[in-house]
């Protein structure tokens, strides 16, 4: 590809409302533009990337018999109504506003629909299916360039089986098709145990790649035995050891105490854990004649409590009460709150594990300003349930081998679902089984998304100068660069006709009128792993430069060998 042909409007400046490394350099790298907030479009340079990294996932889904499909994004409401998740994806879904129509944010509905008058018998069972297609979702906050965007590419495939045995098989294949996908685009992941969220089924395994620029937190061990989205994460629990000593609750003033770090300040602790934190979660009503329920979450002062663990032992969407609500449910604001004299009696309270049968500990009294010390969880408070709620923090240690954890930001790439007969029951996707009888297909769901690939890749090379491609996805292999004309653009011409004979992907600098340093910064910037530079040197010593740009390392070859040189740097 001749420079002087292909578009890549590359930018010496950052541009003013990219912060993370991949989203400016892929601006000014000249591979995407923002069209408006999350919408972005691919120039030539950037759909090179993207459509490498597709080519690699459909080789990997095809090779496990997992069959390409393209399905539409518009679909009809009354689809997503049945399985009732029109309203549970909420305000993330995209709706039409002159017909009933949304744009898909995924695809379970869709492809459980070609599979329901399709896949009849046990004789048809069992099959994957994929495509690799554009999706929209209204995210909040969509940043970060095509990292989290409103309109992205994702490869979305769906497994049908007999039963749950069948599943474990097509999803164990799907995991190491994800393996040598994310190992064949050149990026340094793991897996992590991962929380289902609004898709159901029991388990999920989400791909990460560890960075600063990643929307997830992730608690990975040191002795690499365990590692784990945070909305799931379990670590050893410390517990409040028991001291018996019996002594009687008792009410104390705090005036102005309204947090944890104010309490133990006023009393001179610096142990927080005896110091039982309480939140109100609220499970909202669905429907008129019902009433709201409410969770009280016990932890100790030293924790957080976890809402999506909270979330997956309740099994219902909670919110935390709102600050207006909470005097009417407890009899206190949020500062003073606790599990003893609570206002409504209908309140479940769920505690940590940590907290397990605890004595002497001070929590709110349920009214502004008054505390209670001496709580003894086992005599004062009834029907306690036991759960670990509390989120995992840095220097926790593992439960079963007691590794030391840290906590990371990373990058989900792709995530993988037992999804189970949630679709299929829903929509009544059944088969026959061998004695004639009906049965629920069993199904799974595993999606990547293929620019976030891309952003992660460059999250996790890149310097100062620019991109650092190698491997696979390199949207070239070499980039040669003319520096002068006459005899020596004519040798320049040789090179380019030699590598694109040899089928190797070349991006050659041939632009006239564009000075040297210029065609430097732009190569280096662009980041194709080879450069060839044709120019000084060869009218000084009859030699041509190669530059890796990995290691900035310059090698000299004689014009003679630079095929040979080039081929064997490239593998
Ligand atoms: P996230 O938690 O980041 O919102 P998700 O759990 O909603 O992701 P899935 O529904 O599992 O994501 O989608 C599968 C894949 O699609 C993700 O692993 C990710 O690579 C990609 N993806 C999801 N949302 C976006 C987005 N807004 N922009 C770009 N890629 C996305
Ligand atoms: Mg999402």
């Amino acid at each position: 590809m001749r420079l002087s042909k292909f578009f890549i409007p590359t930018l010496k400046e950052n541009p003013a409302d990219a912060v993370v490394p991949s989203h400016i350099l892929m601006i000014r790298a000249g591979m995407i533009r923002q069209l408006t907030a999350g919408v972005y479009s691919y120039l030539p340079l950037g759909l090179i990337v993207f459509r490498k990294i597709e080519q690699i996932i459909r080789e990997e889904m095809n090779s496990i018999g997992c069959n390409e499909f393209l399905l539409p994004a518009l679909s009809p409401n009354e689809l997503w109504n049945q399985t009732g998740r029109l309203e549970a994806f909420g305000d993330i879904i995209f709706r039409i506003k002159n017909r009933d129509l949304i744009l898909a944010p995924t695809h379970e509905e869709v492809f459980a629909t070609i599979a329901k008058p399709n896949l009849i018998s046990y004789k048809d069972l069992p099959r994957m299916w994929y495509q690799i297609q554009t999706k929209f979702r209204n995210e909040a906050r969509p940043k970060s360039g095509v990292l989290r965007a409103r309109q992205f590419t994702m490869k979305d495939a769906y497994s049908f089986d007999l039963d749950f045995e069948g599943l474990n098989v097509s999803y164990r294949l799907q995991e190491q098709a994800y393996r040598k996908i994310f190992s064949r685009c050149g990026l340094k992941f793991f897996s992590v145990e991962a929380s289902s969220g609004t898709m159901g089924g029991n388990e999920s395994m989400e791909f990460m790649v560890e960075s600063d620029a990643g929307e997830d937190i992730i608690a990975i061990s040191e002795d690499g035995t365990y590692a784990s989205n945070i909305e799931v994460a379990t670590s050893y629990p410390e517990t409040v050891k028991r001291k018996n000593t019996n002594h009687p609750y008792e009410k104390f003033h705090t005036p102005n105490v309204k947090t944890i770090e104010e309490l133990a300040n006023f009393l001179n602790i610096k142990n927080k854990s005896r110091l039982a934190k309480s939140r109100v979660f609220v499970i909202d009503k669905q429907k008129e004649n019902q009433e709201n329920e409410y969770i009280l979450a016990l932890v100790c002062g030293d924790d957080e409590v976890n809402e999506s663990k909270l979330e997956s032992i309740i099994g219902r969407k909670i919110r935390p009460g709102h600050p207006e609500e909470l005097i009417e449910i407890t009899g206190a604001d949020a500062g003073s709150i606790g599990p003893i004299g609570l206002k409504r009696k209908d309140i479940k309270i769920i505690a940590d594990l940590r907290l397990k049968d605890a004595d002497e500990l001070i929590s709110g009294a349920n009214e502004n300003d008054y505390h209670i010390k001496n709580i003894d969880l086992k005599r004062d408070v009834k029907n306690i349930i036991y759960k670990d709620i509390r989120t995992v923090k840095e220097n926790d240690l593992t439960l079963n081998t007691k590794s030391k954890i840290r906590i990371s930001k990373a990058i989900e790439v792709g995530h993988i679902f037992k999804l189970g007969t949630k679709y299929s029951e829903a929509l009544g996707v059944k088969y026959l089984d061998k004695e004639g009888k009906e049965q629920l297909i069993v199904m799974g769901s595993y999606g990547i998304g293929v620019e976030r690939i891309a952003a992660a890749y460059i999250e996790q090379n890149n310097d100062e100068k620019g991109i650092i491609w190698e491997g696979e996805i390199s949207p070239f292999k070499v980039h040669l660069i003319s520096l002068e004309e006459g005899k020596i653009g004519e040798l320049a011409e040789e090179i380019y006709k030699f590598l694109t004979e040899k089928n190797i992907e070349v991006l050659y600098d041939d632009r006239k009128d564009v000075r040297a340093g210029f065609k430097f910064n732009d190569a280096d910037l662009i980041g194709i792993p080879l450069q060839i530079i044709v120019g000084e040197k060869y009218i000084k010593e009859k030699k041509i430069e190669i530059k890796i740009r990995r290691t900035n390392e310059r090698i000299l070859v004689n014009h003679n060998d630079v095929i040979n040189k080039i081929t064997e740097l490239l593998r």
